[in-house]
């Protein structure tokens, strides 16, 4: 059936469409040219005033897996969705359903979420929770990089087309989009009792170190022409001072296309008197020297939630904060591991506190929505759902300052947030969460309002806030 939106304001940085009135035309999914006099429109709608763009991209977002299943798992309590709406609660986390997962998505506009770390042995397990999440398209990174294989080949110099190969069928049977890569070689250090692994350490009884294993593969994803750059959680996750091990990642890369997750959480320095510190703007003058580099913010809302991860060192060290206080660690098949922590960030917190001002630093001083990403790492800085307070913290700096009054005083007096004045326009948004998520992905059917486009179409009502 042929159908037509008409006079909706659309945002489509593609087509550099900036609030322009102009007519949509879809028929069987796909968005076409304006049909011939004589074509029968079949569903005609009137959504002038309206705002209008293409579905939203999530490029990092926890929904599938076996992290996610142990979270459901772990924590029943808050996965009673329907009770904890009647409670008021702000009905946390990732331990919904599959179901809400879908619904939630596509309320705020999302038509497609990237799961970013698939476990190879798992994958079909994986696959099996995307393909039960309705309306939404889904795809999936898979993880190398601290497997047993992997790893034998390094020891036994394999050369990098070898390495190549493994990649290749790797990303083959695990019909994933790209590669990630975790703490590289970190939860293979765990395991022989290691607790602190850096960029430089080497892998107990392989002898290889963090460094090379995310070169090697790294040089796999460009040599393999995967559209999407490697995906790297950087060594040393929430540590003070890890600002450094950000920036030495930035240099590994070597001026080829490298992708950092969840920087907030790299985003720290270890002065003043607590020994924590911003060190937003020193990683933003590192990304500003390195035109290779993406990042997304992994950005911090107060609230209920439950981290998982991976990265077992990070998540082996946070255990003591787990709130409630329960939590799992797990390795599965020398392929990897992970581990499960559920926590609640607070206002009050001097930690939690930096940790949101640090975030908002990054999106604020970057400028660049053609490079940094809006994530909340779901659900490790925030749930999904709280998406649009966190735009509204972007574009409203009259509302970030309310914020802020309600902070920890200590770590807003060390923050540059309140100086920072920048609101992102909708053009900017549409470029962060549309236009340039498509092209980081390598999907050029989506992401733009274009001829020949999927027929995603996010349709908002404009609202002052
Ligand atoms: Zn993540």
């Amino acid at each position: 059936m042929l159908t037509r939106l008409k006079n909706g304001s659309l945002y489509d940085p593609a087509q550099n469409l900036d609030g322009a009135v102009r007519d949509i035309y879809f028929r069987d999914g796909v968005i076409i040219d304006p049909p011939g006099p004589d074509e029968v429109i079949g569903a005609d709608y009137d959504i002038e005033g309206h705002i209008v763009m293409a579905g939203a991209i999530d490029i990092h977002s926890h929904i599938a897996g076996g992290n996610v299943n142990t979270a459901r798992l772990l924590l029943p309590e808050q996965h009673r969705n329907f009770v904890a709406r009647k409670l008021g609660h702000p009905f946390s986390t990732a331990r919904w359903s599959t179901t809400e997962t879908g619904y939630r998505y596509a309320t705020m506009g999302y038509t497609t979420v990237v799961e970013p770390a698939i476990l190879p042995v798992n994958a079909l397990d994986a696959h099996l929770q995307m393909a039960d999440i309705p309306i939404i398209d889904t795809a999936g990174l898979a993880i190398l990089g601290n497997d047993d294989y992997l790893l034998r080949l390094l020891r036994g110099k394999a050369s990098q087309s070898q390495i190549n190969d493994y990649v290749a069928w790797t990303l083959n049977a695990t019909r994933c989009l790209g590669l990630k890569v975790i703490n590289a070689g970190g939860a293979s250090a765990f395991k022989a009792n290691v607790r602190q692994f850096g960029l430089d350490d080497t892998v107990p009884d392989y002898g290889v170190s963090s460094r090379q294993i995310l070169e090697t593969l790294q040089r796999a994803a460009c040599e393999l022409n995967i559209p999407h750059p490697v995906h790297v959680h950087c060594n040393n996750l929430g540590m003070p001072g890890n600002v450094d091990t950000a920036l030495a990642t930035m240099d590994a890369a070597q001026g080829l296309p490298m992708h950092l997750a969840h920087v907030q959480f790299y985003g720290y320095g270890n002065e003043g008197d607590r020994g924590f510190s911003s060190a937003a703007a020193q990683l933003i003058h590192g990304f500003q020297k390195h035109p290779n580099i993406t990042m997304d913010v992994g950005q911090v809302l107060f609230g209920q939630t439950v981290t998982i991860s991976g990265d077992i060192i990070a998540q082996y060290s946070r255990r003591h904060d787990a709130s409630p206080g329960k939590w799992v660690a797990w390795e599965a098949e020398c392929e990897g591991s992970g581990g499960i922590v559920p926590y609640r960030y607070q206002e009050t917190s001097f930690v939690n506190s930096l940790q949101w001002l640090i975030g908002l630093e990054l999106f604020l001083l970057a400028d660049d929505p053609w490079r940094l990403f809006f994530t909340t790492d779901h659900p490790n800085g925030a749930p999904f759902t709280l998406y649009p307070y966190l735009f509204r913290l972007l574009m409203d700096r009259d509302y970030r300052h309310q914020c802020c009054a309600k902070l920890n005083r200590e770590a807003v007096a060390m923050s540059l947030l309140k100086d920072l004045d920048k609101e992102f326009s909708l053009f900017e948004i549409a470029i962060m969460t549309r236009t340039a998520a498509a092209r980081l992905l390598g999907l050029n059917d989506r992401g733009h309002l274009r001829t020949g486009a999927v027929a995603d179409i996010a349709v908002y009502r404009e609202q002052a806030d």
